[in-house]
């Protein structure tokens, strides 16, 4: 094959949004050696509808540990045997505190809790210590009803994170105790009660290239308005192990989804720091255009200056929300 030429076409296709499931294999199949063509092509689209903006956020995890479900990559589920730590909603004064201190810096906030979902009692404590804050409000608090939904929407949310985490075929082998059209089902809600939905999964856990097709299609018929992508940071007492890929297999997941979703954010999350090491500024060339910068749910990350420094020096520009 004719990488050049494939790479070509692929960018024209995915400008007009019409990247394809032979078009999506083609990329699964990208030999290492002519990986940079591919990450031109995707590259060029996020220049070509993001110009030089990429989208940071910060998120402060509420309530963390002690969940019911049974996620194999996950340190907060009761069904591994992880350090972490367990802890009740925090104080409404500390959300308050984060979200006025993202604010200041321009970032989008979200809070995110562990669990299911919440108990009332919780949610109108989060609503109520949101609902007093400036800046742009995200939220990502397990299953919530329409009722629930709009309660954040009055708190002034605007966009709702329910992540997939991986293809329907590969679900199971990854979660039991709820199921696939469980997230969806919560994805769509968030969607009908008018919050922007950010819905992505994890990366790394065993999947294969087909998954990543299948999971690509179903988030781009989602119309999911922002995709992050995680690169698994394996815990010890998880029920995964340390990924195989190297970074330039997950800087080519970047371009996949890129592609296929020309106009929407691709945000890199958790992993990113651990997973691609020297190549993480790579993300932005391989088509991302969003990052989540100063640490993670129960990791650290290289932290806001470091990420300031890095956005920096690319030549980018952060889309600050003030
Ligand atoms: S990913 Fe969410 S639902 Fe799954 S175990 Fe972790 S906190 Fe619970």
């Amino acid at each position: 094959m004719d990488y050049f030429k494939t790479a070509q076409t692929i960018y024209q296709r995915s400008l007009e949004n019409s990247i394809n499931e032979t078009d999506l294999s083609t990329i699964a199949h990208w030999p290492e050696e002519q990986v940079m063509l591919l990450f031109a092509s995707a590259d060029m689209v996020r220049r070509h509808f993001c110009k030089n903006g990429v989208d940071p956020c910060t998120l402060l995890n509420v309530k963390s540990g002690g969940c019911s479900e049974d996620c194999a990559f996950c340190s907060q589920s009761t069904h591994n045997k992880t350090n972490v730590n367990v802890q009740d909603l925090v104080e409404p004064q500390l959300i308050k505190q984060r979200c006025e201190e993202s604010f200041d810096k321009g970032f989008p906030f979200c809070v995110v809790s562990s669990g299911r979902s919440l108990k009332k009692e919780d949610l109108k404590q989060i609503c109520n210590a949101l609902s007093g804050c400036r800046g742009e409000k995200h939220a990502s608090l397990g299953i919530l009803d329409e009722r629930e939904f709009s309660m954040l929407r009055e708190a002034g949310v605007v966009c709702y994170n329910h992540n997939l985490e991986t293809s329907r075929s590969y679900f199971p082998s990854i979660v039991t105790t709820h199921s696939y059209d469980d997230r969806i089902k919560t994805v769509k809600l968030a969607k009908k009660t008018g919050l922007r939905v950010c819905c992505g999964g994890i990366f790394g856990m065993g999947e294969s290239w087909r998954d990543r097709i299948e999971f690509c299609i179903q988030l781009r018929d989602l119309d999911v308005d922002t995709v992050p992508i995680n690169f698994l940071n394996a815990v010890a007492g998880t029920r995964v192990s340390a990924p195989k890929e190297n970074p330039l297999e997950f800087l080519k997941i970047v371009s996949m989804f890129r592609l296929a979703m020309p106009q929407k954010t691709i945000k890199v999350c958790g992993g990113r720091e651990v997973n691609l090491g020297a190549l993480q500024s790579m993300i932005f060339f391989a088509g991302a255009n969003g990052y989540v910068s100063g640490g993670y749910l129960t990791t650290a990350g290289a932290g806001i200056s470091a990420d300031d420094k890095m956005i920096e020096e690319l030549g980018l520009t952060k889309k600050l929300k003030q």
